[in-house]
Order: C-alpha cells, then sequence, then structure tokens
C-alpha cells in the first residue's frame, strides 16, 4: 500500500518503481515467514529471534532516512510510531528490553530532529505527542499480550495435571502411560544398558471391603494405599499410576529386579499392618498383592515393548493371587518373553 503512495509521490518512474520492488520484496519475506512457521512450528523462536534483529536495525536506520526527508516529517513520525509499538508487541517476554530500546530510539530520534533544526512549534508538540503515543500504546499493548500468554501458559499447564491425574488418589492415571512415559524409560535403558523395574500391585478382596463397609471407606483404603505407595517411592524418580480400580503401577528406572522385589516386599508389610478408620471407631485393614518384572542392566536382549514389561507383572501378580494373595513374586523378562522367576 505504501507502493501506492511512491507512485503517486513520484509518477510511474524507475525510482518508484525500484521502491514498490522493495516493498513487495519485504511482504513476501513476511509471508514466507509466516508460511514457514505454520509448515515448521519448531522455527518460530528463530524467526521471532529474526524479527527482533530487524526492528532493532530498522529503529537504527529509520532516523537516518529521515534526516534526508525533512519534508515528509509527518509521514516519517507516524511510520516511527508504528515502528515503535511492534518493537513491544514483538520482543517476547522482554518488557524491560522493549522499553528500553522503545523509549532509547524515541529519545534519539527527537534529539535528531531537533539537531536539524528543521521542526517548527506544533511540529515539536506533534513530535512529543506522537512518541508518548507510541510508548504508551505499545506499554499497553505488550502487558496485556504478556497476561494473556502466562495466563493460556498456566492454563495449558493445569489441563494436563487435571488430565493425566486420577482425582481420587492424585496417582498418575493410565494416559501417562499412552502419552509415552513407560516407551521412553524403556528407550532409555536400552541405549544406556541400565535396568529397570514394574511392580503391579493389586488390593486383595477389595469388593468385600466395599461390600461389607460401603464404598466410602474403600475410597478412603485406596486413597491412604496410593499414599503409602507414594511415600515408599522415589520422590521424582520413580512412578506411580493408578492402573485400575485398586491396581496401581510403580514404574522404577535403575532399578535391578531384587531392589524391586525388596521394595514391593516393604509396601506389602506396611500395607498389611496399617488400619483404615471406618467410622465408629472402628478400623479395616487389608492385603496386597505384587507382581514385579524387571529388565537387568546390560541385557543383550531388553523386551521392545512396555506392554511386554506389565503382562510380565501382571502373570507374577496372578501367580501370586492363585498362592493365596499377599505377597510378591518377581521376573526377569527378555525379548523372547522367556521369564525367569523368582519368589
Ligand atoms: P482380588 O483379591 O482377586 O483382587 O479380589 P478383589 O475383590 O480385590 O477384585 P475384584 O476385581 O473382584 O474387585 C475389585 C473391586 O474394586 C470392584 C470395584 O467395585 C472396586 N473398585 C474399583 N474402583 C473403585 C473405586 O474407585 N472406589 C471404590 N470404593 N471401589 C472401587
Ligand atoms: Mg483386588
Ligand atoms: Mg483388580
Amino acid at each position: 500500500m505504501f507502493g501506492l503512495t511512491d507512485i503517486a509521490t513520484l509518477g510511474s518512474t524507475v525510482t518508484a518503481w525500484a521502491l514498490v520492488a522493495l516493498r513487495v520484496a519485504v511482504a513476501l519475506v513476511a509471508l514466507g515467514a509466516c508460511a514457514a512457521i505454520s509448515r515448521y512450528p519448531d522455527s518460530v523462536p528463530v524467526s521471532i529471534r529474526a524479527t527482533c534483529c530487524v526492528l532493532v536495525v530498522g529503529l537504527g536506520a529509520f532516523p537516518v532516512l529521515c534526516w534526508y526527508q525533512p519534508d515528509a516529517m509527518a509521514w516519517n513520525l507516524m511510520s516511527f510510531a508504528l515502528i515503535l509499538m511492534a518493537v513491544y508487541v514483538i520482543f517476547p517476554n522482554r518488557f524491560i528490553y522493549a522499553a528500553a530500546i522503545g523509549v532509547g530510539a524515541s529519545m534519539g530520534f527527537g534529539i535528531m530532529l531537533l539537531i536539524q533544526g528543521s521542526l517548527r512549534t506544533d511540529d515539536l508538540v506533534a513530535l512529543v505527542l506522537m512518541l508518548i503515543l507510541g510508548n504508551a500504546l505499545g506499554t499497553i499493548a505488550a502487558r496485556r499480550f504478556h497476561l494473556a500468554q502466562r495466563e493460556q501458559f498456566r492454563s495449558t499447564i493445569l489441563l494436563q495435571e487435571v488430565a493425566d491425574r486420577d482425582p481420587l488418589t492424585g496417582c498418575h492415571n493410565r494416559r501417562v502411560l499412552q502419552g509415552g512415559l513407560l516407551d521412553a524409560e524403556l528407550a532409555r535403558a536400552h541405549r544406556y544398558g541400565s535396568a529397570l523395574s514394574v511392580i503391579l500391585c493389586d488390593i486383595d478382596h477389595f469388593k468385600r471391603i466395599n461390600d461389607t463397609h460401603g464404598h466410602a471407606v474403600g475410597d478412603q483404603v485406596l486413597v491412604e494405599f496410593a499414599g503409602l505407595l507414594r511415600s515408599m517411592a522415589r520422590a521424582a524418580v520413580d512412578s506411580v499410576i493408578r492402573y485400575g480400580g485398586e491396581e496401581f503401577l510403580i514404574v522404577l528406572p535403575q532399578t535391578e529386579l531384587a531392589g524391586a522385589h525388596a521394595l514391593a516386599d516393604r509396601i506389602r508389610e506396611a500395607f498389611a499392618n496399617a488400619s483404615t478408620s471406618a467410622g465408629g471407631g472402628s478400623f479395616v485393614s487389608a492385603t496386597a498383592s505384587f507382581g514385579v518384572a524387571s529388565v537387568p542392566a546390560q541385557h543383550p536382549h531388553p523386551p521392545a515393548t512396555f506392554e511386554a514389561l506389565i503382562s510380565a507383572a501382571d502373570e507374577q501378580l496372578y501367580a501370586v493371587k492363585r498362592d493365596g494373595r499377599n505377597g510378591v513374586r518377581g521376573a526377569i523378562v527378555t525379548a523372547t518373553g522367556q521369564l525367569r522367576s523368582c519368589a
């Protein structure tokens, strides 16, 4: 559109068309950047950095152009105010930098026009007002933009938390497995030759607790069992996942079968000795059964999928159930699915 003003001012001359061509080139670069960003979203930070650099160079070069165009003062002032606003909006999350660049460039621009000495009094008033307006509107736009961005970031994190957590126990739910948690641990164990274990646990005769004491007491037993699992697992290293109704999965990176087996046994003993208030002064106790499956360190043929690891732990769990419950069984898992069990 500025190209139209070039032709209107200069007529259909070579210079005017050269200016139009340059303006079209700028627009094409901008459109190309838009296309690149939508095609390769990872390139957004690079584009933002490039845009910031172009803006700073533009702010530095523009007063030089203005120096040689004292007659186009009104246009130039308006263009300068627009560039200023762009600086405030585009500098990502760095209001202090945007403000320093905006105010510094405004002062430089004003001083340059004063030195040039071609300003009348009303031009001077317009200059001061326009620069104040450019910086003030830029500040407001930047603040609103950054607040909206932060709010959106917070909401995304919250939504993710809500989607990945079981509301009753606060443990992760199975979505984190679909999201690749165990796949990633298995890949890490493969790559670094480290051990990896999982414990699948299931509360024994849980239906009876519900039937005898009611669902609310059943829920309380679940909450306390989950709390016990979380307190005995390593913070920020192990993951406790509510796998089903009264079934939980613990993922133990860099843990051999013996360590996982010992942990499962400690949890089993602690849970068997704990009790939950059922109201009216009575208490409920329960036991749980545990199946452990492990990939040993430096194993040449670790299982290829996390489903193989969980199904091996499930087999061990059901063996404990068959043996009378309240116990732990574990097995080494290989790629061929063969198990070496230990009770
Ligand atoms: P086993 O020792 O063989 O595991 O027997 P069980 O009774 O524990 O297993 P079963 O699969 O027969 O019953 C599980 C029960 O868990 C049935 C279901 O109603 C209950 N349950 C599942 N989710 C919840 C929950 O969120 N709260 C409560 N209170 N009960 C639940
Ligand atoms: Mg059960
Ligand atoms: Mg069950």
